[in-house]
C-alpha cells in the first residue's frame, strides 16, 4: 500500500479529478477545498496551515468518494450538506433547492422594507431551506416570519436550520402558497419555481439534482407567481408590500400579472450581474 499524501497531494489529486471532468459553472479548486474541509471538519484555512500533514485513510476515502461524485455532477452543497446564505451557514439537503446569491438582492429589497424598530409580521412562501426567511429573522428580532412550503421535507430542514441558528421568531407552516396563513402581514416575499417544465437549463448541472418542483411549476411559468399575488393581496395589509425573485427575462411579464391585478408601486430591480431579478408591488389601500 502506498504511503499517506500530505493534504497539499490529495487536495491536487481531487482537483485534477474536477478538472477533467468539467463540469460547468464549476470551480475545481474551490470545490476541492470545501470537500476535503468537510471530509476532515475543518475549515478551508486549516488546508493551507497544515498542507504538509499526512492525510489519514479515512479522510482519503471520504474526499476519493465525494470528488467521484462530485465529478458525476452531483452538487457540492449536497455532497458537504452546507450552503451559506447570506452569511448564515445553512443545511441543505436534495429536498431543498440550494440556495443562490442572486436571492440576496430579494432580502436587501425586503429589510429596506421592515423598519428594525416595530413588531411586523412578514411571510416567505415557499421557503424551501428557509433560507430567506431566516435571513430576515436573523436581521429583524422584532420581526415574526411565517415560513410556508408544501414539501414536509423541505419543512424539516428549515426547522432544523431555525434551530442550529436559534432563531426563535420563525413560525413554519406546511401548505400551499398562502393557504396556511391568516392575515394583516407588512410584507410577503418568494422564491417560487418559476422555470418553465420544458426549459433545457432544467436538465444542466446542478438543477438536474434539485427538487424538480422547487423548480418549475409546470407548463406555465407564471403559475406560482399568479397564486401567491392572489393569497397575499388578501393577507397583506393595506399599503403592505409583495416581492418576486423571478427569471432574467420574466421581470416585464410579472409586472404585467401584477398591474392587472391592481397592485401599485410595481418595479423591477437588477441583481449584480445587472439582470432583472426581483420585482416589487405594493397592495392598493389607504395606508
Ligand atoms: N434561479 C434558479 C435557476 O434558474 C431557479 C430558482 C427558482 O425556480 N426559484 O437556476
Amino acid at each position: 500500500m502506498s504511503a499517506s499524501p500530505t493534504l497539499r497531494q490529495l487536495l491536487l489529486r481531487g482537483c485534477e479529478t474536477l478538472g477533467a471532468a468539467a463540469n460547468p459553472d464549476a470551480s475545481p479548486r474551490l470545490e476541492g477545498e470545501l470537500l476535503l474541509a468537510h471530509c476532515l471538519d475543518v475549515d478551508r484555512a486549516y488546508l493551507y496551515a497544515h498542507a504538509d500533514d499526512l492525510a489519514d485513510p479515512t479522510a482519503v476515502a471520504c474526499f476519493d468518494k465525494l470528488v467521484q461524485r462530485r465529478a458525476d455532477g452531483e452538487p457540492v452543497a449536497y455532497l458537504t450538506g452546507e450552503q451559506e446564505f447570506w452569511s448564515l451557514p445553512l443545511r441543505v439537503t436534495p429536498s431543498v433547492l440550494i440556495p443562490r446569491p442572486e436571492t440576496e438582492l430579494l432580502v436587501e429589497l425586503a429589510l429596506a422594507r421592515l423598519p428594525g424598530d416595530q413588531d411586523i409580521r412578514v411571510a416567505d412562501i415557499g421557503t424551501g431551506s428557509g433560507a430567506i426567511a431566516l435571513a430576515i429573522a436573523s436581521e429583524r428580532p422584532r420581526a415574526e416570519v411565517h415560513a410556508v412550503d408544501v414539501s414536509a421535507d423541505a419543512l424539516a430542514v428549515a426547522r432544523e436550520n431555525a434551530r442550529r441558528l436559534a432563531l426563535g421568531n420563525v413560525i413554519f407552516h406546511p401548505g400551499s402558497w398562502c393557504t396556511p396563513l391568516a392575515g394583516d402581514f407588512d410584507l410577503v416575499v418568494s422564491n417560487p419555481p418559476y422555470v418553465r417544465a420544458d426549459d433545457p437549463h432544467l436538465g444542466t448541472g446542478d438543477l438536474r439534482f434539485e427538487p424538480r418542483a422547487a423548480l418549475t411549476p409546470g407548463e406555465d411559468e407564471y403559475l406560482a407567481f399568479r397564486a401567491i399575488a392572489d393569497g397575499a393581496a388578501a393577507r397583506l395589509l393595506p399599503g403592505g408590500g409583495l416581492l418576486f425573485e423571478h427569471g432574467f427575462r420574466q421581470g416585464e411579464a410579472v409586472r404585467s400579472l401584477l398591474e392587472e391585478q391592481g397592485w401599485k408601486d410595481v418595479e423591477t430591480f437588477r441583481d449584480l450581474a445587472g439582470l432583472e431579478r426581483v420585482t416589487a408591488g405594493r397592495k392598493p389601500g389607504d395606508a
